[in-house]
């Protein structure tokens, strides 16, 4: 499955924390690349340094106008619209899991009332308002399975080992070796 991600609405730069957020997420739980209409080169800075330091090529992409890459994306993936209005993730899950390609959008402000009908799923992670950052997560989640979580991120400067207690990592070059590098 490939997965990508739109955010859509205005006022992204000012809102840099959820926006480097939603991002961060995305890269972390599979996805692609993301799609924004405003990008603050801060923010695609910030990403293109933690590909540096924890692999993989994570891709921010600035997109004009947000209609036209849905309306490009949907002749060949599904389009899953997170929103607190659409049908429960519980009942829908399993339908979404067996999809191919996809592109997931989240809303950052009010999100136009077109998009629910552009969208083939409207999807709701519960039926309350929360935060574009903890619905993506969520439903990233749900369609994985957490197997997200044992992915490679290719050209690592550094791997984290999962310890019990403290912080393990072992820095490039060394990785051959499997020497641990135990970091404060
Ligand atoms: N009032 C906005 C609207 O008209 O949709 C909601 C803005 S909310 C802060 C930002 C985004 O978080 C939403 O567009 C949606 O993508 C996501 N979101 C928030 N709560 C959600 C929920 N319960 N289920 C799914 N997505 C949710």
């Amino acid at each position: 499955m490939a997965i990508e991600v739109v955010r859509i609405g205005q006022r992204l730069v000012r809102d840099d924390r959820v926006t480097t957020h939603v991002a961060l997420v995305s890269r972390a739980f599979g996805a692609e690349r993301i799609f924004m209409t405003e990008v603050n080169p801060d923010i695609k800075d910030t990403l293109s340094k933690i590909n540096e330091t924890w692999g993989g090529s994570f891709e921010i992409e600035f997109v004009e106008n947000w209609k036209h890459i849905i309306r490009e994306k949907k002749k060949s993936s599904k389009i899953i619209h997170l929103t607190m209005y659409g049908e429960p993730i519980n009942d829908i899950q399993d339908d979404l899991m067996a999809e191919n390609d996809i592109l997931v959008v989240v809303g950052a402000e009010k999100v136009p009332r077109e998009i629910y009908d552009i969208a083939d799923w409207n999807i709701s992670v519960g039926s309350q308002p929360h935060s574009e950052i903890s619905a993506l997560a969520i439903l990233l989640d749900r369609i994985q399975s957490g197997k997200q979580f044992g992915m490679e991120f290719p050209n690592a400067r550094r791997k984290i080992i999962p310890a019990k207690k403290g912080k393990d990592v072992v820095m490039a070059g060394t990785m051959a070796d499997n020497m641990a590098e135990t970091r404060d």
